[in-house]
């Protein structure tokens, strides 16, 4: 789960990190009285969930209070990567000396949040990674003891030569690691971690993400949801209780179980076609899930063909085909539908399907030959 600037903001606030005052407005005369409230210079940000706002023109200095409202009312409703800005961040605006990175990532290969520094900030870090990764520290931290006060002081001598700001950086990367760990985030960044005129060591932007398995355990933070901010297919699904990522091909997949989804996926690949999603129906039989999952498919305009994958264990293939069924009597496909299903109930499945016009064949490989033909506009082979 993705939450806005402001959101990650307070959350580092509350572990310490020094972070200009601000507040949310929706309104351009909302933002115009902060800015009065604050006084000075401030900032005024579009909060969407999507890195890159400054180069968009989402992120804009304004000398004074009907400044910050004329810029409101420019940033509200803007597009930024395709999402709209709905609210804007306006926040006491700094000086800055120099702008630093600072990241903590949950790394799949070492099991371990690295934390990446680098002087380079203020930049897209994919971009320092790629052209100068000399210039960015990554150091693996072992969960048992922490960030340790050694560690931290040798991120904070990475980025700065004066003391005074080395112990300050080492505190943010302390609170880092703390509300990275508090809060189940598989991201947290400090992107720019600024040093002000004046010397001060503050942070100007953040952006954590919550890792998706961690909101049971901490339920608070699902209120911190933006549905508005986020994929509309995927808040269905979530509703719906599906797993599900959208994706920008156009074969549509419905499949039980997160390894057959996978390996579907890569057949779809394997085979020339592209796959529009990532979808498991889970392991139950309820053929309530399947009338949900080609609802979400089928709303999307660049599906050109649906992909049943299905193999019956727990899940039993006739409730499937049952709800393949329904769905398709409430809702006529517009678009070619493959069905390959195997496992329990298989001939009672291949029964109903057949009886109601459709076909199905318990071979994976030549359904996913098939429906990647189809969705190319070809004949089924
Ligand atoms: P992003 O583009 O989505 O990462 O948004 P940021 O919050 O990181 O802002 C982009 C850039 O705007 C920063 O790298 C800064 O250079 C600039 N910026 C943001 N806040 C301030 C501020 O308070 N004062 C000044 N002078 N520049 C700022
Ligand atoms: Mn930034």
């Amino acid at each position: 789960m993705n939450i806005h600037e402001y959101q990650a903001k307070e959350l580092l606030r509350a572990e310490g990190v020094p972070i200009p005052p601000g507040e949310i407005a929706s309104t351009p005369e909302q933002a115009e009285a902060i800015a009065k409230k604050l006084g000075g210079m401030v900032v005024v940000k579009a909060q969407v969930h999507a890195g890159g706002r400054g180069k968009a023109g989402g992120v804009k200095l304004a000398k004074s209070p009907e400044e910050a409202r004329e810029l409101a009312s420019r940033i509200l409703g803007m597009k930024i990567k395709g999402l709209t800005v709905h609210t804007v961040l306006v926040t006491a605006a700094a000086e800055i000396a120099s702008e630093a990175y600072v990241g903590i990532i949950l790394d799949r290969a070492t099991k371990k949040p690295v934390f990446m520094v680098s002087a380079a900030g203020g930049i897209d870090i994919e971009e320092v990674a790629a052209t100068t990764p000399e210039k960015i520290l990554k150091l693996p931290i072992d969960t048992r003891y922490g960030l340790l006060a050694y560690q931290a002081s040798e991120l904070g001598f990475f980025l700065f030569d004066d003391l005074k700001k080395v112990r300050a950086a080492s505190k943010i990367m302390m609170a880092l690691y703390q509300a990275f760990m508090k809060n189940g985030a598989s991201l947290a960044e400090i992107n720019p971690l600024v040093v002000t005129l004046a010397g001060d060591v503050i942070a100007l932007d953040a952006k954590i993400s919550i890792d998706d398995n961690e909101l049971d355990r901490h339920p608070e933070l699902e209120a911190l949801r933006d549905e508005t901010a986020e994929e509309p297919s995927e808040v269905d699904a979530r509703n719906s209780h599906l797993t599900f990522i959208k994706l920008d091909g156009d074969v549509g997949c419905i499949v039980n179980g997160a390894g057959l989804a996978m390996a579907t996926m890569d057949l779809v690949k394997y085979y020339g076609g592209e796959p529009a999603n990532f979808l498991d129906i889970g392991g139950s039989s309820n053929p309530e899930k399947v009338v949900n999952a080609l609802r979400i498919i089928t709303a999307e305009p660049h599906v050109k063909a649906i992909l049943f994958n299905i193999f019956g264990g727990i899940t039993r293939t006739d409730d499937v085909a049952n709800g393949i069924v329904t769905a398709t009597k409430a809702n006529p496909l517009k678009i070619p539908i493959v069905i390959r299903l195997t496992g329990t109930n298989e001939e009672i499945a291949m029964q109903i399907l057949t009886e109601n016009g459709f076909t199905a064949s318990s071979d994976m490989d030549e359904a996913v030959k098939k429906a990647v033909a189809l969705a190319k506009g070809g004949q089924a082979a």
